[in-house]
C-alpha cells in the first residue's frame, strides 16, 4: 500500500468547519470536521482507478483535522470525500444517466449532480448502541456501520462474489457463504468473532415478526443515499435512479476538461 507524507497545517483557518453529515454526529463525541482542499499531488494520487479504501483513507486523513476516519459511518466518509472534492475543484460532481421511465418515451436522461444534491436517509436514532428486547438477540450491541466495519466486510469477502441480485456472497465453487445483511449485522456488533455471530444469527430460531426485526435493525443503522430524481427533457417524467458511491468513484469531476480549457491563452 502507498503511503502519504504528512502535511501539517499550522493555521485552522485554511480549513473549512463541516457542520452536516448523514449521521447528524449522533455517532461521536464531536460535532463539527475540519477539512481542507486536497493538494494536486493528492488529487492526482485520487485518481487511480484500483484506489483502495484503506489509500482512500490515508489520504483523506491529511486534509481532516484530528479524526479518526475509521471510526465514521462510511456514509458520513464518502460525504466528507466530497465535500473535500469539492473544495479542491469546484466543478466536481458527475452525470447520473438513465433512460425516462415512461414507456412511450424512453428518451436517454441524465443530470449533473454534486455532493450538494445527494440526501441521504436519515440516522433516525437518539444515542448508540442499539440493543433488541428478543432474548436471543439480548447479548448483542449493534452499532451504525462506521468505515472500520466496511474494511472488515471488504477483508472478508475479497475472495467472494457477490451477487447483486439475491445480495448473497458465494465462493468460485458457488456456495453460500455469506448472506449479505447477515454479514452486516454480524460486523456492526459489539462481538469480534464476526464468523461465530454470523452463524448464531444465521441459527436464529425467531418467529416470522422477528424475522423483520433484523432487517428494521439494518435499515437504521446502515443509512443509504435517496435515489436521484432525473426530469426529461421530452416528457417531463421524473425518474429515480440509484446512487451507490463506490470508492472509486468519489472523485469524479467529468465537466472540468471545458472550465481548464477557458483558463488556457494561446499564441
Ligand atoms: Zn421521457
Amino acid at each position: 500500500m502507498a503511503k502519504v507524507e504528512k502535511i501539517t497545517e499550522e493555521d485552522i483557518s485554511e480549513y473549512t468547519e463541516i457542520l452536516e453529515l448523514p449521521s447528524g454526529f449522533i455517532p461521536y463525541d464531536f460535532n463539527s470536521i475540519y477539512i481542507r482542499p486536497f493538494t494536486v499531488g493528492e488529487i492526482l494520487a485520487l485518481q487511480d482507478k484500483q484506489l483502495s479504501l484503506d489509500f482512500l483513507i490515508s489520504l483523506t486523513s491529511q486534509a481532516v483535522k484530528d479524526i479518526d476516519l475509521y471510526n465514521l459511518s462510511l456514509s458520513d466518509f464518502k460525504v466528507l470525500v466530497l465535500n473535500i472534492g469539492y473544495l479542491s475543484v469546484k466543478d466536481s460532481g458527475w452525470t447520473v444517466k438513465s433512460t425516462c421511465t415512461n414507456t412511450d418515451c424512453l428518451s436517454e436522461i441524465s443530470k449533473h449532480v454534486t455532493v450538494f444534491d445527494l440526501d441521504f436517509e436519515d440516522l433516525n436514532i437518539p444515542s448508540l448502541p442499539l440493543t433488541v428486547d428478543v432474548p436471543d438477540l439480548k447479548p448483542y450491541k449493534f452499532d451504525v456501520f462506521r468505515v472500520k466495519h466496511q474494511i472488515i466486510l471488504e477483508k472478508l469477502t475479497k475472495d467472494l462474489i457477490y451477487d447483486r441480485i439475491s445480495n448473497n456472497y458465494y465462493n468460485k465453487s458457488n456456495k453460500l457463504i455469506y448472506i449479505q445483511s447477515l454479514l452486516v449485522l454480524s460486523i456492526i456488533t459489539n462481538i469480534d468473532d464476526v464468523d461465530a455471530t454470523y452463524n448464531k444469527l444465521y441459527s436464529l430460531d425467531l418467529t416470522k415478526d422477528q424475522v423483520n426485526i433484523l432487517d428494521k435493525i439494518q435499515t437504521k443503522l446502515v443509512h443509504y443515499i435517496k435515489p436521484v430524481e432525473i426530469k426529461c427533457e421530452h416528457c417531463n417524467t421524473i425518474t429515480e435512479k440509484n446512487i451507490i458511491l463506490e470508492i472509486e468513484s468519489l472523485f469524479p469531476y467529468d465537466e472540468s476538461e471545458d472550465s481548464i480549457e477557458k483558463l488556457f491563452n494561446y499564441g
